[in-house]
């Protein structure tokens, strides 16, 4: 097996409002420290060619030139939140460039919403022949192929709201969530990384917090975790100063190399 069986770009590692926010003065939103601007949450997962993108973040573009993504395959949508939509229309360039449509996966739900707020994406309109994403549309209630890559969808609660986490071999991405279901955790066993959802130190409804976060990553025991979705609350250094061995906050243009899990199970 290959040391690293995929490498993750973390594109976006910011909540919604992004960091710094719009005319915040606090000490993380005016940090000099790159690791404290975050653009909203997105990764990239490269298997061999194969490249997967986590969601179509408002800064797409900007996170595919800060990261010279120059291809991809399939775009896996975990919900429907429009910081992890808005920058759908910038598809645009890849399709042009591959000269093909972009598979997308999620659950029903989640494209029926995405249907209904890009409705110009899916109306005839003779006039703008070519300014228009081209995408198909896969509702996934299982594990699925994506790009000849095997994913397994993980059945996440973000407060009352089922969105979906990601797993591709020892790796899984879990944004946007306050609760795991009994029924997910098998799934989340024998990882070699894991990003997970932590906001802020304060609670909130639909996010776990920095606490209730590094409580279920050491109950997941992957290897490393990074976490995600993070507010201008935590600054990254001082905040990785205070978690546990093997436990560190994601940055934007953080580069991840992840371990295949055992032989027979890639
Ligand atoms: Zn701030
Ligand atoms: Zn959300
Ligand atoms: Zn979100």
């Amino acid at each position: 097996m290959s040391q690293s069986a995929l490498t993750v770009y973390v594109l976006g590692s910011g909540t919604s409002h992004g960091v710094p926010m719009i005319a915040c003065d606090c000490a993380v939103c005016t940090s000099a420290d790159p690791r404290d601007k975050r653009t909203r949450p997105s990764v990239l997962i490269r298997r061999g060619d194969a490249r997967l993108l986590v969601d179509t973040s408002p800064e797409l573009r900007l996170q595919c030139l800060a990261n010279d993504v120059r291809r991809v395959d399939a775009v896996l949508f975990t919900h429907h939140h429009i910081d992890h939509l808005a920058g759908l229309d910038d598809i645009r360039r890849f399709n042009w460039m591959q000269q093909a449509e972009l598979p997308c996966f999620g659950q029903s739900a989640t494209l029926e919403r995405l249907r209904a707020m890009f409705a110009y994406v899916f109306e005839d309109e003779p006039d703008y022949p070519s300014a228009k994403p081209r995408l198909t549309l896969h509702a996934i209630d299982g594990p699925f192929e994506a790009a000849g890559v095997p994913v397994t969808p993980i059945p996440l609660l973000h407060g009352k709201l089922p969105v979906l986490g990601f797993r591709v071999g020892g790796f899984a991405y879990c944004t946007d969530v306050s609760e795991i279901p009994a029924a997910s955790w098998p799934l989340l066993e024998g990882l070699d990384v894991l990003i997970l959802d932590a906001l802020r130190h304060r609670p909130h409804p639909t996010h776990f917090n920095l606490e209730q976060a590094v409580d279920h990553a050491r109950k997941i025991g992957a290897r490393q975790t990074f976490f995600t979705h993070i507010a201008h609350e935590l600054g990254h250094e001082e905040t990785n100063r205070s978690l546990p061995a093997g436990m560190a906050l994601a940055y934007d243009g953080q580069v991840i190399e992840v371990e295949g899990r055992r032989a027979n199970c890639e």
